[in-house]
């Protein structure tokens, strides 16, 4: 293992992350269409020997009971409350739906069971 690894937040990285597409996005769980200034659940992992977290599925708040990880082996897994808004890009002229303020409920450690 080294210790030169920076680990940064998840609450950083996934700050202004695009998701979805034409403005909108869709709730993994439900299908529920969700865009600007909805809140939203993000569900993200990586892998121990990765440094790039990946967004594994997007829910809506409706779906916030659903809210079960699936506990894998090596993988640092976190739910985050987020909320959703458009971002423009003047250069292409494209708006793109990113991720705000995301705050991370639950943490999953790869080796630790801990619970939230
Ligand atoms: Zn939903």
């Amino acid at each position: 293992m080294s210790g030169e690894i920076v680990d940064a937040a998840p609450e950083q990285v996934f700050e202004g992350h695009a998701v979805g597409a034409g403005g909108k996005a869709c709730c993994g769980s439900c299908r529920r269409t969700v865009r600007e200034g909805d809140r939203i659940i993000v569900y993200a992992y990586r892998m121990s020997d990765m440094r790039r977290w990946s967004v594994a599925q997007l829910s809506c708040r409706s779906c916030s009971d659903l809210d079960v990880l699936t506990p894998t082996l090596g993988a640092t897994e976190v739910v985050m409350n987020a909320r959703l808004a458009v971002t423009a890009d003047a250069a292409t002229q494209e708006s793109r739906l990113t991720i705000r303020a995301p705050q991370v409920t639950t943490f999953s450690a790869p080796e630790e069971g801990r619970e939230a």
